[in-house]
């Protein structure tokens, strides 16, 4: 062996350092409550390809269509991701190599609206009122180089106002028309979108980032039939491997791969991309659709008890994987609750509601979901106890014992349901 050969090592002796932060990780997930509404739980399969060799090779280009040499395996790993893809959502074309949902939605602005055509306007669901940055924020770089207005939410309803909303879009006039959200308790309805559009002469653009695996479950209404193109992650409800994918009407999947590459990315991540074929093959389970309608019946569940102990929750509940709510009424701002919920091993974030009379970064809401909790086999009946505990640790956000108490119950009970992904032997309690 030369100097420069590496020794066979796991990482543990390779690493202690990285080692011991990855196994604290991994005992932190296993205990505590998460209920980040983005996030969720990939399984072994998942997790087992997306640590696999395919990270070790470049193959720009797309398959059969490649800058280099070696594509034999990894073209057939392409294209099972891309027609597991396009058979689960039934779309025309699936592009499977965005690096994650921001850069997916750059690529479909760059591809739906050429350089240096007249109309470069987006007219997208604002931040405040639960639309997500790459929606063109002033922050993010969408906003560089298309111009962007916003709708919002109805001020009394907090839901879609569809007359408003093409009220706005006829004055507007934009080119294309974004429909999907990160903080939208409610159903999506693409096909009224898709009326507002085709009646100003735009493109329907939706980002199903947050839904996608309540779409491939039956659990919400899909936006593929309405729309031009469609972006979505692949790691949130979808439960694949973090990473983005696009799907499209045959008109548009040129100018969509092109945009992708050699538009805005190099070299696809064929570790993520197998990682995500794997994930598409879970989500046409039937299993999985048992899954999606158990998130959404968690989701009221926990709305639900939320409501019964005192918390507003925007519009009054959920159709969706998520619930937000104001934590006001219980006499926390959102950041503090949020603070004493990770306390009390609940883990959520802090989150404006709409209208929201605090400052951004000090807002009036939580927001919270099922898919990690959902992903672990917990019901409705859990829902109820995971509900009273936030409300416990809210009320009792000065009192260090009662957030420890908390902690306590909740890892009690996360101890019973090992996640996805964490094989035996499980980590101990922190
Ligand atoms: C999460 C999300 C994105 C961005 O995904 P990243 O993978 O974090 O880049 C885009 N749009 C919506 C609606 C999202 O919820």
């Amino acid at each position: 062996m030369t100097t420069s050969m590496l020794p066979p090592l796991a990482l543990d002796d390779a690493d202690p350092e990285i080692a011991d932060l990855v196994a604290q990780e991994r005992a932190r997930q296993f205990y505590c409550a998460k209920l980040i509404p983005s996030e969720n739980y990939a399984s072994q399969a998942v997790l087992e390809a997306a640590g696999s060799v395919l990270a070790n090779k470049y193959s720009e280009g797309y398959p059969r269509k490649r800058y280099y040499e070696g594509q034999q395996l990894i073209d057939p790993i392409e294209e099972l991701a891309m027609s597991r893809a396009k058979a689960l959502f039934g779309s025309d074309h699936a592009n499977v190599q965005p690096y994650s949902g921001s850069p997916a939605n750059l690529a479909v602005y760059c591809a739906l609206l050429p350089q240096g055509a007249p109309n470069q306007r987006i007219l997208a669901l604002g931040l405040p009122a639960g639309g997500h940055l790459t929606h063109g924020h002033k922050v993010s770089a969408t906003s560089r180089f298309f111009e962007f207005a916003h709708y919002g939410v109805d001020p009394v309803t907090h839901r879609f106002d569809f007359s408003a909303i093409a009220a706005q879009a006829r004055d507007y006039r934009p080119a294309v028309l974004v429909a999907g959200c990160t903080a939208y308790p409610r159903i999506v309805e693409f096909d009224r979108f898709a009326e507002i559009a085709a009646e100003v002469g735009a493109l329907l653009v939706a980002d199903m980032a947050h839904i996608a695996g309540l779409v491939a479950g039956g659990a919400h209404p899909s936006p593929v039939p309405f729309a031009a193109a469609v972006s979505t992650t692949t790691h949130k409800t979808l439960r694949g491997p973090r990473g983005g994918m696009l799907l499209c009407k045959s008109a548009y999947a040129q100018a969509i791969d092109k945009a992708v590459f050699p538009g805005l990315q190099g070299g696809p991540h064929n570790h993520t991309t197998a990682a995500v074929a794997v994930a598409l093959k879970e989500a046409a389970q039937p299993a999985f659709r048992a899954y999606a309608a158990q998130v959404v019946a968690n989701a009221r569940a926990l709305a639900d008890t939320l409501a019964t102990e005192g918390l507003a929750v925007v519009t009054g509940g959920t159709d969706n994987h998520l619930v937000l709510f104001s934590t006001m009424p219980l006499g926390a701002t959102g950041k503090q609750a949020a603070k004493a919920m990770d306390l009390a091993g609940l883990e959520a974030n802090f989150n404006s509601i709409p209208f929201d009379p605090q400052p951004p970064m000090n807002p009036s809401g939580v927001r919270v979901g099922t898919p990690s909790l959902t992903s672990r086999g917990l019901g409705e009946a859990h829902m109820r106890d995971v509900g009273r505990w936030i409300a416990r640790a809210i009320r009792g956000k000065d009192d260090p014992a009662e957030l420890a108490r908390i902690r306590g119950e909740v890892f009690d009970l996360m101890g019973h349901y090992p996640p996805p992904g964490f094989a035996p032997p499980y980590p101990a309690r922190p």
